[in-house]
């Protein structure tokens, strides 16, 4: 059967560049390419878009997105030794591949970036968490990209798509389900990944709302449920105190029982509470 594209196997890619697995950079790669098809194929139809990719490391997501057509991948690799892999992967597709050197919490991409673009990643699990909240939290709503379709961990993507009632049920939830619908769309055991990680990872993909499920303002809602989350065991009276001395008159007129704790109160009512502030 023919590959996905004329470049070489990803183990030989390793192998000429030197790129053994660093645990700082959270290096675990997908080495087959058949797998990184089928994630490619869960981010949807690529035609129209443009991808944003965070670490691309030997390119094997990277060359899954290209081959399944996408318009344009930009991708962001902190690691200088796999820049002359993604190198070659530019050449075989020209025009339709930017690398990208350095670190995603700090580059602008904008400015290669044709909105509504789709992000997709392997993300190393150090960063993952904090650059999944910069995307679902930006300063105007519709973001400028319209899915994500990420590999966490699955104990995080767990988090992402709790409801009401569960253990993982928290700010991420909240964050996540306010604008977003997002589902996990694949389980990966450890073995699918060259190093396997400890613990199983899942992808999840998420498309933006063109609006919020509720209304509420965004720093008022974060506060609040930050604030609720930070002591889940306690009653939201106590929990929430700090934030108005009316507080109980408050919880109760958004529907919600003063004794309640937080991981019991649905995002309808977390917004309800938030606009009381408002
Ligand atoms: N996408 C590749 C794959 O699926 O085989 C590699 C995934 S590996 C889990 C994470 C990648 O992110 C590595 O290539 C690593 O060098 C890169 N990386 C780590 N921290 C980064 C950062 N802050 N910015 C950009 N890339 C980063």
């Amino acid at each position: 059967m023919a590959g996905i594209d004329d470049l070489p196997p990803l183990r030989d890619v390793i192998a000429a560049h030197g790129l053994s697995a660093r645990k700082s950079l959270g290096q675990n790669f997908l080495l087959d390419l058949n797998l990184t098809a089928k994630i490619a194929r869960q981010a949807g139809d690529l035609t129209q878009s443009d991808v944003l990719e965070i670490g691309p490391g030997p390119g094997g997501l990277t060359r899954g997105l290209l081959a399944s057509g996408a318009r344009k991948v930009v991708a962001v690799e902190k690691d200088s030794r796999c820049i002359p892999a993604l190198q070659q992967i530019a050449e075989a597709y020209p025009q339709r591949l930017t690398v990208l050197e350095g670190d995603a919490l700090e580059l602008d991409t904008a400015a290669h970036l044709q909105p509504p673009y789709r992000i997709a990643a392997n993300l190393p699990y150090n960063v993952g968490t904090e650059l999944l909240v910069r995307w679902l939290t930006p300063k105007d709503w519709p973001p400028p990209w319209s899915s994500l379709t990420l590999m966490f961990q699955k104990e995080v993507a767990q988090r992402i798509v709790a409801t009401p009632g569960s253990k993982a049920y928290g700010r991420l939830a909240i964050l996540s389900q306010w604008r977003t619908d997002a589902r996990i769309v694949m389980d990966l055991p450890p073995g699918a990944f060259t190093p396997p990680p400890k613990v199983s990872s899942a992808v999840v993909h998420i498309t933006a709302l063109p609006a919020p499920r509720y209304p509420a303002d965004p720093a008022v809602l974060s506060r609040v449920v930050a604030a609720a989350f930070n002591q889940r065991r306690k009653m939201l009276r106590a929990s929430l105190r700090g934030l108005a001395p009316d507080i109980e008159d408050r919880l109760i007129a958004a529907g919600i029982k003063p004794t309640d704790r937080a991981e019991q109160i649905d995002l309808e009512r977390f917004c309800a509470l938030a606009r009381s502030f408002a």
